[in-house]
């Protein structure tokens, strides 16, 4: 849990092999150690089963997941920014129709979309969101442009729009995030819970699918966290989930974790999700697989709260646990192991990066 000295142990491996390679010049020159870097990514949480995704389905979901680690992976083995490996990961999913962030985003009551996006430097505890936005094309590029040239954390609405472009935002119609099956999501959604006024109350978990968010690690040492999302099917009144609350659904702090959630975004709220398993590492001690579970199953879930998380630690470690069906997952570790998974039964394997 020192990632300083284990930084500075990289570096001295390094220097060693530059010597060793200089000093045998004609010889084939030997990999470079470089510092650790690592990456995880889900892609939303909830009753997600074999019977419900076809061959083809799953393929296109594990083929973007993938895109989108490797485009993250790629940044961060480039000496990139772990800021920047979550953004490049996260905007590869939002311009895809499988997930509900972005193009794909899930429709509110009124037929529209509104999107909530955050982002959190670990090295510095600053951070950016938006809320509520229907225009902005990324809002997660939107949220990183609050952190990094606003004086504000979050912004709504119409002011986060107009903070967008007065920025040079690329900005859309609604109708840009527009897909059919989502569409069709909508009506039945809206069909049951016209007939059944006890299910609004309930938002039962197929009412959202699909959130995306990233956590990384960089060479620097330094954590990242993002997350975006269209939110729940058939949301109302500028209803706001998680996605963009800072500690909530979002956290970094290279002295203990970074998290991105997923899930019925009320109870991630209310019991300060992101946040709670980052302290349960930092003032407990904990690894970040107990904190993530404990969370989880002991507080969320006798609560009535369904989801999951992906969870990074200052030395690579990372644990994905959940308390629903499944949740789209993947990540590159330290060793540039890498796994793309979906349902819950795709047990552990020896350091898999997975739940326990
Ligand atoms: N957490 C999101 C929200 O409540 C939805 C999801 O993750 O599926 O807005």
């Amino acid at each position: 849990m020192t990632p300083t000295w284990q930084r500075a142990t990289w570096a001295l491996i390094g220097v060693s092999l530059l010597a060793g390679c200089a000093a045998a010049a004609s010889g084939p020159a030997p990999d470079v150690a470089s510092p650790p870097v690592a990456i995880a990514l889900h892609g939303g949480a909830g009753t997600i089963t074999r019977d419900q995704l076809t061959d083809v389905q799953e393929a296109a979901i594990r083929g973007k997941l993938t895109e989108a680690l490797e485009t993250g992976h790629d940044v961060l083995t480039a000496g990139g920014t772990s800021l920047d490996a979550v953004q490049a990961a996260i905007v590869v999913l939002e311009q895809s129709p499988l997930f509900n962030a972005g193009v794909g985003a899930v429709y509110t009551w009124d037929a529209g979309h509104e999107l909530d996006a955050s982002i959190m430097d670990g090295a510095t505890r600053n951070a950016g969101a938006v809320a509520g936005v229907r225009l902005i094309k990324s809002p997660v590029i939107a949220a990183r442009a609050v952190m990094d040239r606003s004086e504000h954390v979050m912004l709504s609405g119409a002011g986060a729009e107009a903070f967008a472009q007065s920025q040079g935002l690329a900005m859309v119609p609604n109708s840009h995030f527009d897909t059919p099956g989502r569409r069709a999501s909508l009506d039945k959604v809206k069909a049951q819970l016209l007939e059944d006024e006890q299910a609004r109350l309930s938002l039962a978990p197929e009412h959202r699918f699909g959130t995306v968010g990233a956590v990384a690690l960089d060479a620097a040492g330094n954590l990242a966290a993002a997350t975006s999302t269209g939110g729940m099917t058939a949301k109302r009144w500028g209803r706001i989930g998680d996605s963009p609350v800072i500690g909530a659904g979002t956290w970094a702090d290279n002295r203990s974790c970074a998290v991105s959630a997923t899930g019925h975004g009320e109870y991630f709220i209310r019991y300060h999700v992101a946040a709670d398993i980052c302290a349960r590492v930092r003032y407990q001690g904990q690894t970040v697989a107990a904190a993530g579970q404990a969370v989880l199953f002991d507080e969320l879930l006798p609560a009535g709260g369904t989801g999951g998380v992906i969870i990074l630690g200052p030395d690579g470690d990372i644990a994905m646990p959940f308390n629903t069906e499944g949740m789209y997952r993947a990540a590159i570790d330290i060793t540039g192991r890498k796994t793309v998974r979906i349902y819950r039964d795709q047990a552990p394997g020896p350091s898999d990066p997975q739940s326990p």
